[in-house]
């Protein structure tokens, strides 16, 4: 305006409205108020910008025109609809579009110059003209780039919202899927296992389908689960410095069965002790390494070999290398071999497996800030490692090894187990079992008040408390329990299908004794009543199935 010695002045952007229509939004205005109505309307304006959406203006020839519009008589001039009674006087005026390769973006006009205005100075005002265009590109761009980001916060907020909906629809699956699992395994169990009733050998081939069904179902269950959860970041690892000795006999220990089953030599090179020690989450560590394990020993030939190796050459990291003697993966498949549910045509064999194992446990690797790789040619077998950080030397005492084979044996003299559960079926199935120990006997409740009730009156060895009840739930009759003289000091042990890391842990932390998860292993659920009855269960602080 200085440069011109002009009066007024605005400078604005170009929009189209919804029908397509042109107007005026300013970026700057001259305060031309003229009474306290439009004072009021220019202060507010002022941030925003004010929007001029009338065609019949001088203002509005440029817009409809795209052209330079030059008046220097305004008042009778007959593109100019009129001023609005009070405003201040306009001499002349000065419309300039402002476009942006050929697109109309913007436009300045300037009035009241006392010479008037002429193309000459429009000529002049090139450079000035030039710059106020890249100024609407620069606000245009920043805007743009704005609301993209807005766009994208948006978008990750409904992704968040969508994966947490997804963890809870899943973990609710999980719950239901589980209530009626514990059933078809409980029962298919008692039927393999109960010696009064020994079963005919093609029955037993029946039941062992229906458990072998029902467990890779809920090995199917528990994958999902575990890697919807890894992948919406709600996995919590406890990462210390362990010795991975006894994770890795464990592992050997636990896999050797299969491997004899199928005619398959496992050996292990193990470190000594205090040798090789890295920085993990010891439960995560097993369970990646015995998928490995398993899958070396599930994709081999007769008579193969399965090698655990340990090796130190990369600085900092400790490599975990499983070799087999296996057919192989071929090249073009070896992209898909971490895609979920990518069984590379095992699906079609009869190797049990989801697919979901590798998935799982890279992310399982990352997120322990290591790496899972794997070399391997067709006909020649694979090698899968695990590289995981380094740390200092821990020791760490060898835990106690369970026996899955064989019903563990219950302690001497007669005992009482108090069950507290609302499910018919689960209570039935929990009958059977504790039928089947000689010198123990179950009593039951069907809520946790009766729960509360009866453990004072009867006095049990062990209580089982389911955690959804009607009523109190699990944890308040655990609470009641505690705060009672006669039953403070009773063993309560937690079975419920609510089978979540988190849930576990909370169960112990609210002070149960120990945490079964449904479907339930049936030695399991006994080797816990004997040891709650021998009073060592606390002390061994067993926390998973
Ligand atoms: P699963 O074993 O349950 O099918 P994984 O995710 O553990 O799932 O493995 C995915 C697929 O990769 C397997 O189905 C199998 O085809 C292939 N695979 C895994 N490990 C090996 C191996 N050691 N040798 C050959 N193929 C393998």
């Amino acid at each position: 305006m200085d440069l011109t010695e002009s009066e007024y002045g605005f400078i604005g952007e170009v929009l189209g409205d919804d029908e397509g229509a042109l107007y005026l939004r300013t970026f700057a205005i001259t305060d031309v108020s003229w009474n306290d109505e439009t004072r009021g309307l220019y202060e507010n304006r002022q941030s925003e910008g004010m929007e001029f959406r009338n065609h019949d203006t001088l203002f509005g020839a440029v817009l409809k025109s795209g052209e330079p519009v030059i008046a220097n008589d305004p008042e009778r001039d007959p593109r100019r609809g009129g001023l609005p009674d009070g405003h201040p006087p306009l001499t002349a005026f000065l419309g300039v579009p402002l476009y942006l390769g050929d697109q109309l973006v913007g436009m300045f006009g300037i009035g009241n110059r006392a010479q008037g205005y002429d193309d000459e100075l429009l000529t002049a005002l090139e450079p000035v003209i030039t710059a106020s265009a890249r100024m609407i590109e620069a606000m245009q761009s920043r805007r743009a780039r704005q609301d993209a980001q807005i766009q994208l916060a948006e978008a990750k907020e409904q992704a968040e919202k969508a994966n947490m909906a997804k963890t809870e629809f899943l973990s609710s699956m999980s719950h239901e899927l589980r209530t009626p699992m514990n059933a078809v395994l409980g029962f298919a169990q008692l039927l393999q296992l109960n010696p009064q009733v020994p079963l005919h050998p093609r029955q037993a081939d029946s039941v062992e389908q229906i458990l072998k069904a029902g467990n890779h179902l809920l090995e199917l269950i528990n994958e999902i689960l575990d890697l919807s959860r890894i992948e919406a970041g709600r996995v919590k690892l406890d990462m210390e410095d362990i010795d991975p000795h006894e994770v890795l006999e464990d592992c050997v220990n636990y896999i050797s069965p299969l491997a004899k089953r199928r005619d398959i030599g496992l050996f292990s090179d193990i470190p000594p002790l205090g040798r090789a020690t890295i920085h993990t989450d010891r439960m995560r560590f097993r369970q990646v390494l015995l998928n490995l394990l398993s899958n070396a020993v599930k994709y081999n030939v007769e008579n193969g070999s399965v090698r655990l190796s340990v090796h130190q050459d990369v600085p900092g990291f400790v490599r975990f290398c499983v070799t087999d003697t296996g057919p192989g993966i071929a090249v073009d498949k070896q992209e898909e071999i971490f895609e979920p549910f990518s069984r590379l045509g095992a699906e079609t064999t009869d190797i049990e497996g989801t697919g979901i194992g590798l998935t799982i446990s890279r992310k399982l690797t990352q997120l322990m800030e290591g790496q899972l790789g794997f070399e391997s040619q067709l006909g020649q077998g694979s090698k899968f490692w695990i590289d995981l950080p380094g740390a200092a030397v821990e020791v760490v005492p060898v835990q106690e090894k369970r026996d899955h084979n064989h019903l563990p044996d219950f302690p001497k003299g007669m005992h009482t187990v108090l069950y507290v559960e609302d499910n018919p079926d689960n209570l039935c199935l929990m009958e059977e079992v504790i039928a089947m120990v000689d010198n123990a006997k179950l009593i039951s409740a069907h809520t946790g008040e009766l729960g509360v009730e009866m453990a004072q009156i009867h006095q049990p060895e062990v209580i089982l408390m389911d955690i959804n009840l009607p009523g109190i739930d699990g944890f308040e009759a655990l609470r009641r329990l505690r705060g009672l003289n006669e039953t403070s000091d009773i063993p309560i042990i937690a079975i419920s299908a609510d089978a979540m890391a988190e849930d576990i842990r909370r169960g112990l932390a609210e002070g149960f004794d120990a945490y079964l998860t449904k479907p339930i292993d049936l030695s399991q659920v006994i080797d816990h009543l004997s040891r709650a009855i021998e009073g060592t269960l606390r002390l061994d602080g067993d926390l998973k199935n």
